[in-house]
């Protein structure tokens, strides 16, 4: 079946889905995005990502394109369109289509809007999470502002190469400090030492990621001790358990960093647990 992407008020097929050659996303990385992981043809989290786009917007000065139920429906649509019943919807806004100067264009310039959707069969997260993967570090040399959603996402990009060349399916990012700060398309979590979760305080440079929120509710459902503090590559190697999560990867056990095993190289209970939680109310509260 051909895919169909959504571009500033039209479906289009996938292949003639374009922008203008002086969008600001593409010539500055002007621009937020979001993903939602679908579920049935649903779209999971829904709220919390939606909230978070209307921060990015805000930060960076940027307009809201449309109303949130038109926004809504255009997610859904495109989801339909492609007939997703497990992936992902990705969402991209940009400053717009201006005569290429670094301040913003001219105010009423209408932002960009595009979506875009992809199967991804659950089974495929599944396998992998059974296994367990592995993650590489690398430093972080992004920007101040990572709590924004931007697309640019250059350092990220290097990350996840530089990981997939050493066949890791993940790069956690280190501070000057030494401490992980995120993976670089995911947030990081260990299982310390002495049994408590442990992921970086959501204030600090750091994606606030909303897969990331939703483990936190259900770590606090299940009474499970956790710390929001940051830890570094060597606690990692101590840890009983490490994973980290995301909208598209939900929980993930990693079971080695830079090539040490963490705990007994299998993925932990804790992990596993809030994998098989999360998964199960993201499906019920989809829409
Ligand atoms: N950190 C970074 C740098 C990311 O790009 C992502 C995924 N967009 C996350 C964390 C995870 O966030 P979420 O759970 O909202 O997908």
């Amino acid at each position: 079946m051909s895919r169909i992407a959504y571009v500033n008020g039209q479906y289009r097929p996938h292949g003639q889905a374009t922008v203008h050659v002086e969008d600001r996303g593409f010539q500055f990385a002007d621009g937020v995005y979001e993903v939602w992981s679908v579920f049935d043809g649903k779209l999971a989290d829904f709220e919390g990502h939606l909230t978070r786009l209307h921060r990015s917007l805000n930060e960076l000065r940027i307009a809201i394109p449309m109303s949130e139920a038109a926004l809504t429906r255009v997610l859904q649509e495109t989801v339909r369109r492609n007939r997703i019943v497990e992936g992902i919807v990705y969402l991209q806004v940009t400053r717009g289509t201006a005569r290429r100067d670094h301040p913003f264009p001219a105010e009423g310039t209408p932002p960009s809007v595009i979506v875009t959707a992809r199967s991804i069969p659950l089974s495929r997260g599944n396998a992998s999470a059974a296994k367990g993967v592995a993650v590489t570090t690398y430093p972080d040399i992004r920007w101040g502002r990572c709590d924004i959603k931007t697309v640019g996402l250059l350092p990220n990009v290097l990350a996840k190469q530089a990981a997939k060349e050493k066949g890791a399916a993940e790069a956690w990012m280190v501070d000057e400090a030494g401490l992980v700060t995120e993976g670089s398309s995911t947030n990081a979590w260990i299982v310390d030492e002495e049994g408590v979760l442990r992921t970086r305080d959501a204030q600090a440079n750091i994606l606030r990621g909303i897969t990331r929120a939703a483990v936190m509710a259900l770590v606090a459902d299940e009474g499970l001790k956790i710390e929001e503090r940051a830890f570094t590559v060597d606690e990692v190697k101590r840890a009983k358990e490490a994973f980290y999560t995301s909208a598209s990867g939900f929980v993930m056990p990693a079971t080695s960093i830079d090539g040490t095993r963490i705990g007994d190289g299998k993925p932990g209970p804790v992990a596993t647990k809030l994998r098989e939680l999360y998964l199960e109310r993201a499906r019920r509260d989809a829409i």
